[in-house]
């Protein structure tokens, strides 16, 4: 009776283990039938500070799909199509890469990079400046660093940082020349980037914003027949009179003056 009883839980527990095992295989193939051909995620790669955090990344696929690697020290969880990536504080002194793989039907994966960064000790940009033309755009600078840089860009330009490049974009520029700065900091490390954008330009003073004085005719002081003496321009910033007995503070003009087709600005 008691041997019984043992052999029938024996061969329950095999039952059971069977049904569990036919269950995962039927799971198998039918994740296999409708496993996604096409995964797309909203972003390839996500960054993390030194502290780490959490990020989501919305999957949009059209089939089934699973997590099918993950770094070690990455959590990634999956709730309807949102991707949930967590990191601790990177105590390692070096900076995490690595790769979550989302996986759909055979031979189709997608990849997810994964960086976190650890004390920042540099950032180098490739290049100290960047010019646009009037017409704007986008240009890229690569940034070597092991840090995770907050970037802050001037009016009129925006500037993003990912994975090792700095993006800047501005608009076309209908105004005088831009010039500005884009700070990158990371803790106690920092660059800067010089920016500018050509603009518009005005034809009569050639974008100086200074002609020639109508008043003295560029020569910054004016004579007089009369007097056998010549003047300071007042038009051009001159001053008082000169003759060949003396010079009763005199000074030359400059000879220019505020362009009055764009009233100095250049443009
Ligand atoms: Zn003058
Ligand atoms: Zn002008």
């Amino acid at each position: 009776m008691n041997d019984l009883g043992l052999t029938n839980n024996i061969k329950n527990k095999i039952m059971k283990k069977l049904l569990n095992y036919l269950s995962v295989v039927a799971l198998l193939v039918l994740t296999a039938c409708n496993g996604a051909t096409v995964i797309t995620p909203d972003k390839n790669a996500v960054d993390f500070t030194l502290e780490g955090g959490e990020e989501n990344v919305n999957i949009t696929a059209d089939g089934s799909w699973n997590i099918s690697e993950c770094p070690e020290w990455v959590t990634a969880e999956v709730q309807d199509s949102v991707l949930t990536i967590k990191t601790a504080k990177n105590e390692t002194g070096a900076v995490r890469e690595g790769d979550i793989i989302l996986s759909g039907k055979e031979g189709v994966n997608v990849k997810i990079k994964v960086t976190q960064a650890a004390k920042c000790t540099h950032i180098t940009p490739t290049s100290d400046k960047v010019e646009f033309e009037k017409e704007g755009g986008t240009q890229t600078v690569n940034i070597d660093t092991d840090g995770l840089p907050q970037v802050e860009a001037p009016e009129g330009f925006t500037a993003t940082y990912a994975a090792g490049v700095l993006t800047i974009n501005t608009p076309a520029n209908e105004e005088g020349v831009k010039n500005g700065e884009i700070k990158l900091t990371c803790e106690d490390q920092s660059a800067t980037i010089a920016v500018s954008q050509k603009g518009n330009i005005c034809p009569k003073c050639n974008g100086t914003g200074k002609v020639r004085c109508t008043k003295c005719g560029g020569k910054g002081n004016i004579y007089s027949e009369y007097w056998l003496c010549i003047y300071g321009c007042s038009k051009c910033g001159g001053k008082g009179k000169s003759d060949k007995w003396g010079d009763y503070n005199f000074r030359n003009g400059s000879g220019k003056m505020t362009c009055p087709a764009c009233g100095g600005s250049g443009h």
